[in-house]
């Protein structure tokens, strides 16, 4: 079967929109995936290289993930073609106002947008100036009602999944040794709890390459340096190494918190690590899941892991507060961490599917 065939079942898509708009130069997509437990959820995601069938993996995710999660929303997603390192603040906002009118007529009453890689809480303004409705996307700055996915909600929830897993694994938090693929919204705040609860962090990346430092990386002077110098890589100390290199770091734990299909099944010879937790969506296929779980490396599926984004749009969408945000994500992605891994010997990302298609067949 083609990747493109593989599109196509029982759950979805029900909406495949391609957008183009010649006057801004806005070109993506809109996938709504599935709508049976409610509007479709999921981000947008601005990146050069960003596809129809990414974006479809993407929108089946958050399916899956709200399903899981048990929260009244389908799933979806949306990417929007253009190099953010290329783009002005105000061409960006340029695209980002005619997103936000591209999908007015299904958003907010299909589809309900919210930040992903490269978009933040500046571009849900953004998008809410020119879709005119606040519900259009969640993420949205505190002025306008929002809860902020800056806040670190994904990252606190990647965190808590990590101490469940560690707990499992029957391995101290305080022992181990973690590397963090991606530094932006979910790898920092992943990295940030868990050097904090006493883990040593010893590689982290960035779309300019890989620190690998085995002493321990300094947390709070890294993310001083990314922020004043824009990259992890001017860290002052350790190795720069290029491309996937942060797959051959000898450590406990990697944290995935950047691209899609990081991990290939021919990588699988090379990873020395025991746990992987996918803080980023489709970091590898399932068959690669598969592979490890076979050769004994624990993963976290996404679905799972990095459910905490979404249950804080969950939280501003009914209009709960901040406080409530932080106790819903760790209460809901403790309590599925637990639960995928509670059918002991079975590959977690099978029995994740399980449960969440179950819930979403549910609703048929
Ligand atoms: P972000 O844009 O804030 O950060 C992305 C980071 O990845 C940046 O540090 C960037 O430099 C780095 N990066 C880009 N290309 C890279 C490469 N080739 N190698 C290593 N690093 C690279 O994005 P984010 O919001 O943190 O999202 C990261 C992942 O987490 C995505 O897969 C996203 O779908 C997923 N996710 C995000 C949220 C959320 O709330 N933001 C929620 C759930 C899942």
């Amino acid at each position: 079967m083609t990747e493109e065939a593989q599109m196509y079942d029982k759950i979805g898509p029900e909406k495949i929109v391609r957008f183009y708009d010649a006057k801004s130069g806005l070109k993506g997509y809109l996938i709504i995936d599935n709508t049976r437990r409610g509007p479709a959820k999921g981000g947008v995601r601005l990146r050069p290289d960003v596809d129809e069938l990414e974006v479809f993996r993407l929108a089946r995710a958050m399916t899956l993930k709200c399903a899981m999660a048990d929260l009244p929303f389908g799933g979806g997603k949306s990417g929007i073609i253009a190099d953010p390192k290329k783009l002005s603040k105000k061409q960006k906002k340029t695209l980002l106002v005619a997103y936000g009118r591209a999908i007015k007529h299904l958003a907010p009453s299909e589809y309900v947008s919210a930040p992903d890689m490269n978009t933040a809480e500046q571009e849900m303004a953004w998008i809410v100036e020119g879709n005119g409705s606040k519900k259009c996307v969640t993420g949205k700055p505190r002025r306008l009602g929002g809860i902020p996915h800056e806040l670190g909600s994904t990252g606190f929830g990647v965190y808590h999944s990590t101490l469940v897993a560690l707990k499992y694994l029957k391995k101290d938090v305080k022992q181990i040794t973690f590397a963090v693929e991606g530094f932006g919204n979910v790898g920092e705040f992943a990295a940030k709890y868990l050097c904090e609860a006493g883990a040593k962090l010893v590689a982290v990346s960035d779309s300019n390459g890989v620190l690998v430092c085995p002493e321990g990386i300094d947390f709070s002077r890294l993310q001083k340096i990314k922020k004043k110098k824009g990259s992890v890589t001017a860290y002052g100390k350790g190795k720069i190494l290029e491309g996937n290199a942060i797959l051959d770091v000898r450590c406990d734990v990697l944290i995935t918190a950047a691209i899609k299909d990081l991990v290939r099944l021919e990588d699988a010879s090379r990873l020395y690590f025991s746990l992987i937790v996918e803080g980023s969506n489709i970091p590898m296929s399932h068959a690669t899941e598969e592979l490890l779980h076979r050769k004994g490396i624990l993963v976290i599926p996404d679905f799972v892991a990095n459910a905490g984004g979404v249950i804080s749009s969950y939280v501003e969408y009914k209009g709960g507060t901040i406080k409530d945000m932080w106790r819903m994500v760790e209460q809901k992605v403790v309590k599925n961490t637990k639960l995928v891994l509670s059918r002991k010997g079975r590959c977690p990302r099978c029995v994740a599917d399980a449960i969440a298609l179950k819930r979403v067949n549910g609703y048929s």
